[in-house]
C-alpha cells in the first residue's frame, strides 16, 4: 500500500469520526496574548505557567549559552554532549526537589520511555492509572512488563493490584500523573506513598504539570502532599512551569547510574542543548526567587474556578491550574472552542480519543501572570457561549 492510500484511508476514518487534528499556527513571543492565525488572542491554552519562557534573564541565559557553546551539544551525554552546565542543570534540580541526584532527558515522553523500561522488564509488574498520560502509556508497553491498570484514583483497586503483583521475585513499579493532564486533579500522594511502601513497590510520579507550580516552595505535588522526597522517583519537565525544553527525572544517585546506564532514550539521543540547559537553569533561578509567580498561578486558577461555577459551569474535577470544562461530544467541543476564538479567547478542545469518549471538553490553562479583567473576560465569554 502507498503511503497516499495508507494516508487516504485512515484519516478519512478520522475526519469521518471527528478527530482529525490539525496544527494551528501561532506567532508572536510567548505570552497571555499572543497571535493565532492572524488574529491577536488572549491565551488559556498553554503550559507556560510561570511565564518563564520570555524572561529576560532567561533569554539573556539562552543567548549567551548559544554564543558561548553553540546551539548544539553535539552528541549524546555518553560521547561527546556532556558539559558542566548539564551537570549543574542536575545538580540545581537535585537540591531544588530535595533527592541525592537528577538526570536531564530530551523531553518529558522521553524521560517516560526512558525510565519505565529501566526500573522494570519482562516478568516484572507496571501498575498504572487508567488516566496515565500517552508517554507513561507508551514507557509501559516498551518495558514488557506486565502492566496492569486501576481505574482513576482507585486506591482500593490499587491495593489489590499491589497484593496479586507483590512477589520478591519481581519489580512492582507503580506509575502515576503528579497532576492529571487532561482534569487538573492531584494524585492521592499522602495514600498512594505509604501504599506503595507497604507491598514493596517502587513509585514514580510524573509531575510533569507540578513541578514549579504546586506546594509551598514548587516542588510539586508531593509537597503539596506533604509526601515531598518521599517518592521514590519524580519525574518533571523543563518545558511548561521552567519555559525551556527538556525534561529531568529526579532521585537516588543509584537510580541516576542505572538510568545513564540502561534508559534506551537517555543513552542514544543528543544531549540538551546548551541554550535549552542555560534557559532552565535561569528559570529554576528565578521560580525559586519569585514565589508570587506561584500564587498568583493558584489566584488566577481560583478565580477562573470560582467564577465559572458562580454561572454553573463546572471545571470539576480540578483543584490546579489545568481546568476543565466538560462538553460531551467531541464536535460540540470543537464548535465552543471556535465561538471562544471569535471572541479572542483561545482555549483548546480536547477531544476523544485524548479523553475517553463523550467527555470532550475545553481545557483551560491560566497563567500567573493574565490579569484579573483577563480572567473575567474568559468567564464572561464561556458562560455567554455556554449551553450546558
Ligand atoms: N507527562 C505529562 C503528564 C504530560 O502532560 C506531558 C506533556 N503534555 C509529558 C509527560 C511530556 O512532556 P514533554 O512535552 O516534555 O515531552
Amino acid at each position: 500500500m502507498s503511503v497516499e492510500s495508507r494516508a487516504g484511508a485512515l484519516l478519512d476514518a478520522l475526519r469521518q469520526r471527528g478527530t482529525h487534528r490539525q496544527m494551528r499556527l501561532m506567532a508572536g513571543p510567548q505570552a497571555t496574548r499572543m497571535w493565532l492565525e492572524g488574529r491577536e488572542v488572549l491565551l488559556f491554552a498553554g503550559s507556560n505557567y510561570l511565564d518563564l519562557a520570555r524572561h529576560p534573564e532567561v533569554v539573556e541565559a539562552a543567548a549567551t549559552a548559544a554564543r558561548d557553546f553553540g546551539c548544539a551539544a553535539g552528541g549524546s551525554r555518553l560521547i561527546n554532549g556532556n558539559f558542566e552546565i548539564h551537570e549543574q542543570l542536575e545538580h540545581e534540580l537535585a537540591d531544588f526537589l530535595g533527592t541525592e541526584a537528577a538526570l536531564a532527558f530530551s523531553s518529558g515522553y522521553m524521560a517516560n520511555v526512558g525510565v519505565i523500561p529501566a526500573l522494570a522488564d519482562r516478568g516484572d509488574v507496571v501498575i498504572s492509572d487508567a488516566l496515565s498520560h500517552a508517554s507513561i502509556i507508551d514507557g509501559c508497553r516498551l518495558s514488557r512488563a506486565e502492566v496492569r491498570v486501576f481505574p482513576h484514583g482507585d486506591l482500593d483497586f490499587l491495593e489489590k493490584l499491589l497484593r496479586e503483583a507483590a512477589s520478591p521475585q519481581r519489580e512492582v513499579l507503580v506509575v502515576v500523573d503528579g497532576v492529571y493532564s487532561m482534569d487538573g486533579d492531584v494524585a492521592p500522594l499522602a495514600e498512594l506513598v505509604p501504599l506503595a511502601k507497604r507491598w514493596g513497590a517502587t513509585l514514580l510520579v510524573d509531575d510533569a504539570h507540578g513541578t514549579g507550580t504546586l506546594g509551598r516552595t514548587g516542588r510539586g505535588s508531593s509537597e503539596l502532599c506533604g509526601v515531598a522526597a518521599e517518592v521514590d522517583v519524580v519525574l518533571g519537565t523543563l518545558g511548561k512551569s521552567l519555559g525551556s525544553f527538556g525534561a529531568f527525572v529526579a532521585g537516588s544517585r543509584a537510580l541516576r547510574d542505572l538510568l545513564v546506564n540502561t534508559a534506551r532514550s537517555f543513552i542514544f539521543s543528543c544531549a540538551l542543548a546548551p541554550p535549552q540547559v542555560a534557559a532552565a537553569r535561569a528559570a529554576i533561578a528565578v521560580m525559586r526567587r519569585e514565589p508570587w509567580r506561584r500564587e498568583q498561578l493558584a489566584r488566577n486558577a481560583n478565580r477562573l474556578r470560582v467564577g465559572l461555577a458562580r454561572r454553573g459551569i463546572s471545571t470539576a474535577p480540578s483543584t490546579t491550574q489545568i481546568l476543565p470544562v466538560i462538553v460531551g461530544e467531541n464536535d460540540a467541543a470543537m464548535t465552543l472552542c471556535a465561538r471562544l476564538l471569535e471572541g479572542g479567547v483561545y482555549a483548546q478542545a480536547i477531544r476523544h480519543p485524548s479523553v475517553p469518549e463523550g467527555t470532550a471538553r475545553l481545557r483551560l490553562t491560566p497563567m500567573a501572570t493574565h490579569r484579573e479583567s483577563e480572567i473575567d473576560q474568559l468567564i464572561d465569554l464561556l458562560a455567554a457561549e455556554w449551553v450546558g
